[in-house]
């Protein structure tokens, strides 16, 4: 079973959530955490993991023999993220716009393109408190998240549960993320743009044929609009967190819900029951 966290935007307590759910199933259930946040992940901050490895994350960028080359425009014509430009006299290359596809080097008719290995970010993995935990690091300033997220879920055996928690937003990360998930949960907030937010990640998880499920944190502040949609849309707000001084300071001082409120843990060994229901019924239904 694997269980996304997601959400719309950052900052509406998805890891509050996925290390919550983790740390809950973990005395019952075989539990690995992804950190596929990469860009900001912070996991590790509740979890404080035991690193026992760490490899680099390298991405194959191109290298002009500039002797063989005859500018003749091929590479920078093919290359889809314009990471190659071929400028009068110079073949110009833009390493951190490059995917490391390899189009240039097979496509370049002198053979006058060659790979070097460039590291964009780091895989750790290591225990924590009964958890398999692996996260991943996009050096600053990189722009590529998603050939560390790769990295980050070939680590993981697949044994047991799994839950990743995914980088916020709905773009190319996300789907690497969230993508071969069996469910996601949605974390959202019950306000205009928490709504906004989640109608635009639900539509993501639709084109991914992946079931989701909302996650309502800090209820009480807003309207009722985000239970109306999920309403309206038949999506299942499946735990709700109110706002609350005490879950408050418990998360910025990097305790997690279930550690600090131990009453919490029910909550989300109810979750969890209801992700199974769904992902239960929906196997059964593709199967008829
Ligand atoms: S395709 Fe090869 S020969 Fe042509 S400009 Fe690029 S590197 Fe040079
Ligand atoms: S490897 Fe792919 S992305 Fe990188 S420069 Fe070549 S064609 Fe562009």
């Amino acid at each position: 079973m694997i269980i996304s966290v997601a959400s719309g935007k950052g900052g509406t307590g998805k890891t509050l959530v996925a290390t919550s759910l983790a740390l809950s199933l973990k005395d019952s259930h075989k539990v690995t955490l992804l950190d596929c946040d990469v860009e900001e992940p912070n996991a590790h901050v509740f979890l404080k993991p035991a690193i026992t490895s760490s490899e680099p994350v390298l991405i194959p960028v191109p290298k002009i023999d500039e002797e063989k080359c005859t500018r003749c425009g091929k590479c920078a014509e093919v290359c889809a993220y314009n990471a190659i430009a071929v400028l009068g006299e110079h073949v110009l290359t833009f390493p951190q716009l490059c995917h490391g596809c390899g189009a240039c080097s097979y496509l370049c008719p002198e053979k006058a393109i060659s790979e070097e290995p460039r590291e964009t970010g780091v895989v750790e993995m290591g225990q924590a408190d009964g958890l398999e935990f692996i996260h991943g690091k996009l050096t600053v300033g990189e722009a590529m998240a998603p050939p560390i997220i790769r990295r980050v879920k070939q680590q993981d055996n697949n044994e047991g549960t799994v839950i990743i928690d995914i980088p916020p937003g709905t773009s190319c990360p996300v789907v690497e993320a969230v993508k071969g998930s069996d469910f996601c949960l949605l974390v959202t907030e019950p306000t205009p743009f928490g709504l906004n937010d989640l109608i635009l990640a639900v539509e993501t998880m639709r084109e991914l044929d992946i079931p989701c499920g909302v996650v309502l944190n800090r209820a009480g502040v807003g309207d009722a609009k985000v239970e109306e949609y999920c309403l309206k849309e038949n999506i299942p707000v499946l735990l709700t967190i109110p706002l609350d001084t005490e879950i408050a300071r418990l998360y910025s001082k990097g305790i997690p819900l279930v550690e600090g409120m131990p009453q919490w843990k029910d909550s989300f060994g109810q979750l969890f029951e209801s992700i199974e229901e769904i992902v239960d019924e929906r196997n059964r239904s593709l199967k008829r």
